[in-house]
C-alpha cells in the first residue's frame, strides 16, 4: 500500500547547496531561513498559538538526494565516510521514503511565514509537518547515542584581513549575521574526512548570495580567503 504526501510549504533558506550545511540543526545558530506556507496553511489560522513556542520540528523531504532502490547500510560522513552502519542507526539523507526532521528556533510567526535558525536545510526543501517542540517529551535526560554522543569538534576559523571586511559589508546589505554564518558552519569541517587539503586547494561554498572560499593554511585550521556575491547570484 501506499500514501500520498504533499508538503505544507517550502524552506527559503540560507543554504543554496548541500556542501558545508551543518550535519544536524542547532550546530549553527546563524543559519536563518523562512518557511513559506502553501494554501490553504499559508492563513492564519493554522499557525495560531505558535507565537508562544520558541522550538519546532520540521518534517521534511531530502529532495536532493531521494533515490528509488533503498539502502539498508550507510556511511555517515560522521564516521569519516568509510564505515558503514545500518540506516535506521543513522540520521543519513538517503533513506526509506527521504524524510528529514530538525528542531529548529522559531524567531517570529506571521501568516503564511514562519522565520527559522539554527536550521540545516536546503534552499527549496518540501516540509511536510510542523510540531511544537516539548520539552518534557521531547528532551530525554539520560539519553545516550555511542556512535554520535556529543557535537563534533570545532575547529578554528581564521580571516584574511580584506575577507573580513567583505563579510561585514555583505552582512550590512543582506541584514544577515554573515560572518558568524561562515564562522559557525566552516567550523564544522564541511570538508569530506577521506581528502587531505593542501594549503594550495581552495573550498567553496554558496551561503544566500555570496560565493564563499577558504583554505587550509594547516591541518585542521580553516582560513577565510574571500566573500563575494555571486555572478549568477
Ligand atoms: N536533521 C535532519 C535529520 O536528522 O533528519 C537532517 C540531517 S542530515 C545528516 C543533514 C544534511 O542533509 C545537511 O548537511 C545537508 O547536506 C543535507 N540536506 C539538507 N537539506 C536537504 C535536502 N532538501 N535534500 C538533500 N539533502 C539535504
Amino acid at each position: 500500500m501506499s500514501y500520498a504526501i504533499s508538503p505544507i510549504g517550502h524552506i527559503r533558506s540560507c543554504f543554496k547547496e548541500k556542501f558545508a550545511i551543518p550535519r544536524q540543526p542547532q550546530l549553527a545558530p546563524a543559519a536563518r531561513g523562512v518557511l513559506e506556507l502553501l494554501p490553504p496553511f499559508d492563513q492564519g489560522e493554522a499557525v495560531e498559538g505558535l507565537e508562544r513556542i520558541s522550538h519546532v520540528w520540521l518534517l521534511f523531504l531530502f529532495h536532493q538526494a531521494l533515490e528509488d532502490k533503498p539502502r539498508l547500510k550507510v556511511r555517515p560522513p560522521r564516521l569519516g565516510g568509510n564505515r558503514s552502519l545500518g540506516v535506521f542507526a543513522t540520521r543519513a539523507t538517503h533513506r526509506p521514503n527521504g524524510i528529514g526532521q530538525s528542531v529548529v528556533k522559531l524567531d517570529r510567526v506571521e501568516p503564511g511565514r514562519l522565520w527559522l535558525s539554527g536550521i540545516d536545510l536546503l534552499d527549496g526543501t518540501p516540509v511536510i509537518d510542523i510540531k511544537p517542540y516539548v520539552p518534557y517529551a521531547d528532551a530525554v535526560a539520560d539519553a545516550h547515542n555511542g556512535i554520535a554522543d556529543a557535537p563534533p569538534a570545532p575547529i578554528p576559523v581564521q580571516w584574511s584581513e580584506s575577507a573580513l571586511i567583505q563579510a561585514g559589508e555583505q552582512a550590512l546589505r543582506l541584514g544577515e549575521p554573515v560572518v558568524e554564518l561562515i564562522e559557525q558552519c566552516l567550523a564544522q569541517d564541511p570538508r569530506p574526512a577521506y581528502q587531505k587539503p593542501t594549503p594550495e586547494r581552495r573550498y567553496g561554498a554558496r551561503l544566500w548570495d555570496l560565493d564563499v572560499h577558504w583554505h587550509y593554511p594547516e591541518p585542521g585550521v580553516i582560513r577565510v580567503l574571500d566573500v563575494q556575491p555571486g555572478t549568477d547570484g
